[in-house]
């Protein structure tokens, strides 16, 4: 089935505790499009705002009447990307002095109005208490959310329901992420919200196939760099052989994440003139 699911449900309420209305936003990097969660059992608190699509709003509100509530209480947001926060001004145009809170890091240009959350900081609502963990890699202002109450972590676009996560050349890290990953397996932990695709319940075993997957992919691309493959293009070629030409740029994007973090750890030197493909070679 492909990532892009158009059977995906609109709208879903996991458990008690949990509903999601789907941003309608469906493409290549949001899979069906982007999980809103609605949290709690009266006066819900919103995690993430989809990219601010018109017809979100009217499947929003009728998912809203179908349990009863009247707004949410407050958004959350995991991180500044558009596919997440877009839905913000169309949000507070409908719910008056909706407060919205996010971590502010590294931010240039923000909705007014939007409140800090820190690393370990709590939220409460009805019958749900959610603290935001810190997971930089995806983007460098990057929160997670634990719920306490279903051992269970709301994990934006850190872990994906049905594709591995974009490390984007400008505020990516991977070194951040595998380091936030390894953090995620340190929580008491069953179940993750992706803020893309279906809900997972064996969280652990997908934090370490995230973890392998990664560690793979640096192994593969040390085979190509002591078999003389110095450029970001080659590499693709090579170890992307079997994906389909259009994914190439976002591969080369991952290749240069893997080899950046390489550079960090000593084991790649990198050199680039200007306008010409970078090259990069094993350290030592
Ligand atoms: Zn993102």
């Amino acid at each position: 089935m492909s990532w892009i699911n158009p059977d995906f449900p609109r709208t879903a309420t996991p458990t008690s505790l949990v509903g999601r209305v789907l941003g309608l936003n469906p493409g290549l990097m949001t899979g069906p499009g982007t999980n809103t969660y609605l949290l709690g059992r009266r006066d819900p608190i919103l995690i993430d705002t989809g990219a601010g699509v018109p017809e979100y709003l009217p499947l929003f509100e009728q998912y809203l009447s179908e349990r009863g509530w009247s707004r949410p209480s407050r958004v959350i947001l995991t991180h500044r990307h558009r596919d997440h926060l877009g839905g913000v001004e169309q949000l507070r145009g409908r719910y008056r002095g909706l407060a919205v809170a996010k971590m502010i890091h590294r931010d240039t240009e923000l909705p007014e109005s939007i409140a800090d959350l820190r690393d370990g900081q709590v939220v409460e609502g009805d019958g749900v208490t959610l603290t935001a963990v810190h997971t930089p890699g995806h983007a460098s202002d990057h929160l997670c959310y634990y719920l306490r109450e279903e051992k269970a972590v709301f994990t934006g676009d850190v872990i994906l329901g049905g594709s591995t996560t974009v490390i984007p050349a400008e505020d990516g890290d991977l070194g951040d992420y595998l380091a936030s990953l390894r953090r995620l397996q340190g929580l008491d932990l069953e179940r993750i919200y992706p803020a893309h695709g279906p809900v997972i319940e064996n969280a652990q075993a997908k934090i370490r196939e995230y973890i392998d997957h990664r560690l793979e992919r640096e192994r593969q691309i040390l085979a190509a760099l002591s078999d003389g493959l110095d450029t970001i293009a080659a590499m693709v070629a090579r170890i992307y052989a079997e994906v389909p030409k259009s994914l190439h740029p976002v591969a080369a994007q991952s290749v240069e994440s893997h080899l950046k973090k390489l550079v960090k750890d000593g084991r790649v030197a990198g050199a680039g003139a200007p306008g010409a493909p970078s090259r990069w070679t094993l350290s030592g």
